[in-house]
């Protein structure tokens, strides 16, 4: 109940990212949309347990010292965050909420909510879905809630976004029963992300969201594709779980079922050898056997590594596809978005993804298209799609879902 919680004056806000061995963590000042401070928590309850945290206008602070676990990691994130020097607060009590990540709302959030014991309860039953992922934003949530009993905290779902797909978008043809019984259907991840990037497209286009057909490339380690028709998600490339869509940097991506049940009995695995195998030594890495970093996979392929050149057609492929598949599918489109650590900067890969599209209206200006990082339109003056590169901002749209809840307000929009 929104009620029960103090009038708080701050405006600062605290968006998390609780993985199983990674937190990640903004505070902003959603007055301004300012970043105050960010960071990163890597190898929790590993060997080598390391904050890197960063105060707006200074250098980036790190402190590698042992973390068990993600209570110890909570408590080195406040005591960066409340540090006299290079903290962005005197005290917990200025920050107005806290706006959490949490991977899988399965079909019980199709938007974020406030956080409170029968939210956590239905959280817990999600987790079953994903079990990698939701325990450690549910341990986050906890350590929170215990260090600030009267701070409201907001859940924001990977997979909220996607709920708006219509069934014949989500449905697998096997068994109805196992929909039922199991909730065995695509649900969609990077959710966030998508949102984000559709809406500055929209923005930077002076357009209506409401009135486009945009197609997301969100294309980073985790890789998918979303259909987004006047505003709502109406198809995504990951499904029951992020294995499911594009060639990612070590996950298969789509695969004929048939493939895994044949492996298990040629190479004798049990299933989780073969999940691990489809999961983390599969996608460009797999294919080239060098790496999954596109970066190591573009000087190999320089070099006159055939597996490598091979491991980045594949990819590309997959995106086109996807993005031929979408454009059916919404019967046009209108904008194409590129974002995540590919799509915002490899060049290269954009290249080749946007080659030889010119008859359905996509055409990449090469020259612009030479950018990194940063907000731009790299179609030619021609093209009847837009094409643009948009750095993504999952952390703020936490923040402004967070603020939306705990204000009944919806956020100011900035541009930015
Ligand atoms: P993300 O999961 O969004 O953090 O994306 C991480 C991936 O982005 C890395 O594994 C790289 O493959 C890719 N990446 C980052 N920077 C570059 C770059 N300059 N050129 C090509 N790929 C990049």
């Amino acid at each position: 109940d929104l009620h029960s919680f103090p009038t708080r004056r701050s405006s600062d806000l605290w968006s998390f990212n609780c993985g199983s061995s990674s937190l990640k963590y903004q505070v902003i000042d959603m007055e301004g949309e300012l970043l105050l401070a960010k960071g990163l928590v890597e190898r929790i309850s590993m060997e080598g347990s390391i904050i890197t945290h960063e105060k707006r206008c200074m250098d980036k602070w790190v402190n590698e010292t042992p973390m068990e676990n993600h209570d110890d990691a909570i408590e080195q994130v406040l005591n960066a965050i409340l540090d006299p020097e290079h903290g962005a607060l005197k005290s917990l009590d200025e920050l107005g909420a806290v706006g959490h990540r949490v991977v899988h709302g399965a079909e019980k959030f199709a938007s974020s909510v406030l956080i409170n014991s029968s939210v956590m309860e239905a959280l817990e039953e999600c987790a079953d879905l994903a079990p990698l992922h939701n325990p450690p934003n549910i341990h986050g949530i906890m350590a929170c809630q215990k260090l600030m009993p009267n701070t409201p905290m907001v859940a924001v779902f990977d997979t909220a976004f996607h709920q708006t797909m219509p069934p014949e978008s989500f449905m697998y043809a096997i068994p109805y029963e196992y929909y039922s019984k199991h909730g065995i259907r695509r649900y969609g991840f990077h959710g966030t992300s998508h949102k984000y990037v559709a809406q500055r497209a929209a923005q930077i286009m002076n357009n209506n969201l409401e009135e486009m057909k945009i197609i997301t490339c969100h294309l980073g380690n985790g890789a998918s594709v979303s259909a987004i028709k006047y505003g709502k998600c109406i198809d995504t490339s990951m499904g029951f779980t992020p294995l499911e869509g594009l060639v990612m940097g070590t996950r298969s991506g789509d695969l004929d079922p048939a493939i895994v049940t044949y492996i298990r009995e040629k190479e004798h695995l049990d299933i989780g050898e073969a999940n691990h195998i489809l999961n983390t030594q599969s996608g460009v890495l797999g294919i080239s056997g060098v790496s999954s970093d596109f970066r190591d996979l573009e000087e190999a392929s320089e070099e006159g590594n055939e597996r490598a050149q091979l491991a980045l057609k594949v990819f590309a492929h997959k995106v086109r596809f996807y993005i031929g598949a979408y454009i059916a599918e919404m019967n046009g489109v209108d904008a194409i978005v590129f974002t995540a650590g590919v799509g915002e900067n490899d060049i290269g890969m954009r290249d080749i993804i946007c080659n030889n599209m010119g008859n359905i209206g996509i055409k990449l200006d090469v020259v612009k298209n030479r950018t990194r990082g940063k907000e731009m339109i790299i179609s030619r003056d021609d093209s009847p799609v837009t094409i643009l590169l948009i750095p993504t901002n999952e952390e703020l749209m936490i923040a402004r879902d967070t603020l939306e809840i705990v204000t009944g307000k919806p956020p100011r929009s900035y541009a930015m």
